[in-house]
């Protein structure tokens, strides 16, 4: 088919929910993709941060497709082997103690209230389910993470609201201290993404760890785009000197296949019981085997990620553009702002010359390239990038 062909059968039968850029892709290889007219792009986006090891990896796809060919669904009601060995490899990469398959990473981050509350019920009976996010945080679609995210842009159209939530600003230490005893849990994403890639400040998220030991609250990390080697480890909590209690993912986990879940310690393993939580999908074997493929690929590629996220922000300083002021984020993980406040005007541009890349909050493009990506790639993206900045 071709690019009208796929459109106008959008047009005709698709709910018009997103913006979609025009361009139909029909194929990925390594960290390119390619258009319905054969066109070729450098990657920089990784379908929202879910690529990590780019397109049809070889040994990603052997995994998947011997998986889909031994047993592709059984169904939460047994022992899978893929789901146990995935869960055992989180359960090493983060130190924490059990896992909780999911589908996608507001489904993750409900599991994770709903664990919150619980642990709270059990222990203090009602009245203590507030779950405090943090403003520009983003978590989710579904009815329960719109209200969980800190933009009031996101609490329109939709309510009634779930009830128990409260926003604080990220770095306002008064502002959490005078929170009431109604509180279970703190949810925070070390870098907030869609809010426009501004890494948490280490002492701030240290406070906050501090605050919850002694208060008994939750500290819920929302990893779904910084877990998984996206900020230079494999979760951005261990960059910033603290251990949360649960930690949510999703996103690269899987490679490219639909897959979430959130992580507990040792506290929490037992206080969701048969019956309390549940989802048919989650856990899916093919999903998990892409995931144990996913992350052995990663295991070697990790340790350059840093290096790589540096080595791109540097580049694109030295440019001296006159539309960009600075970079921030952290590891492959990269907002751009741009002073004409028309990020998304440079999104296009830059995907009509060939760079696939994102926009972040308000002001900013913003960079999720897979995290395998190599240094040619890097390169050429960064020459489109700088060709097309310049106007
Ligand atoms: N949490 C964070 C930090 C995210 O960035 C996102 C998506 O961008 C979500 C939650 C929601 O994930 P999903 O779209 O898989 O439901």
């Amino acid at each position: 088919m071709t690019y009208d062909n796929i459109k106008s059968q959008y047009d005709a039968h698709i709910l018009p929910t997103y913006a979609r850029s025009p361009v139909a892709f029909v194929r990925g290889s390594g960290c390119r993709l390619y258009d319905a007219d054969g066109r070729e792009y450098i990657d920089f986006a990784s379908g929202y941060g879910v690529n990590a090891v780019g397109y049809a990896h070889p040994y990603w796809l052997a995994a998947v497709t011997a998986q889909a060919g031994i047993l592709a669904h059984a169904s939460n009601l047994f022992y899978i082997e893929p789901v146990a060995l995935l869960a055992e490899k989180l359960c090493a990469l983060s130190g924490l103690s059990a896992a909780f398959f999911a589908n996608s990473g507001a489904e993750a981050n409900e599991g994770a209230i709903k664990t919150a509350r619980k642990y709270s019920s059990d222990k203090y009976g009602p009245g203590r389910a507030t779950v405090v996010t943090l403003e520009g945080s983003f978590h989710g679609r579904t009815i329960t993470t719109l209200t969980a995210t800190g933009q009031e842009q996101f609490h329109k159209h939709f309510g009634p609201f779930t009830p128990g939530f409260r926003h604080v600003q990220p770095g306002d230490v008064d502002a959490l201290a005078v929170q009431d005893d109604d509180v279970c849990a703190i949810m925070l994403e070390p870098v907030q993404g869609e809010g426009g890639v501004w890494p948490l400040d280490a002492g701030y998220v240290k406070f906050v760890a501090a605050l919850c030991r002694e208060r008994d609250w939750l500290l819920i990390a929302d990893e779904v785009q910084t877990g998984i080697g996206r900020t230079g480890q494999w979760f951005g909590f261990q960059g910033l000197g603290v251990t949360p209690d649960i930690v949510t993912f999703a996103k690269g986990i899987a490679g490219g296949l639909p897959l979430g879940g959130f992580l507990v310690n040792e506290k929490l393993r037992g206080v969701l019981q048969p019956g309390d939580h549940a989802t048919t999908f989650g856990g899916n074997p093919v999903c998990c085997a892409a995931a144990l493929a996913t992350l052995n690929i990663l295991e070697p590629a990790l340790p350059q990620v840093t290096a790589k996220g540096n080595h791109i922000r540097a580049t694109i300083e030295a440019m001296n553009l006159p539309q960009i002021a600075g970079t921030r984020g952290k590891g492959l993980m990269i907002g751009i702002p741009v002073k004409d406040g028309a990020p998304k005007d440079w999104n296009l541009k830059l995907l009509e010359a060939g760079l696939v890349s994102l926009t972040a909050g308000t002001d900013a493009l913003r960079f999720l390239p897979p995290l395998v990506i190599g240094d040619e790639d890097i390169d050429a993206g960064l020459e489109i990038f700088e060709k097309v900045m310049w106007g």
